[in-house]
């Protein structure tokens, strides 16, 4: 899951069809236009047998704010090796207080930070 994102920060379209499951794998991928993505949250993952799931969050600048991606995507395993299924996104704004962590990533409040 966390290798899929990194291929979507380092726009590897390849890497992601080759992860995405034969079902619901689109013929032609393009990342140009996706977001400069900054930050990650696994918020949640569930497994049951060949079974998987995992919530997350991916932050990107929007403007001067921030955008986020929420999707809890599903996996399934064949042979050892997990595919992306399908997911359910969601999309929305982020509104940082000054004393939560920045959503750019750096480990520092949002007021010491890219405020
Ligand atoms: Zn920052």
């Amino acid at each position: 899951m966390r290798s899929r994102y990194a291929a979507f920060v380092l726009k590897l379209p390849d890497y992601l069809r080759a992860t995405w499951h034969e079902s619901s794998r689109p013929e032609t991928l393009s990342l140009e236009d996706s977001p400069d993505w900054t930050s990650l949250q696994i918020l949640d993952t569930n497994q049951s047998g060949d079974r998987g799931s995992v919530l997350f969050r991916a932050v990107y600048r929007l403007g001067k704010g921030w955008g986020f991606l929420e999707e809890n995507s599903d996996f399934v395993r064949e042979q050892g090796r997990w595919y992306y299924l399908r997911g359910d996104t969601s999309e929305g704004q982020l509104k940082p207080g000054r004393n939560e962590p920045c959503p750019c990533g750096s480990g520092r409040k949002h007021k010491a930070c890219c405020l």
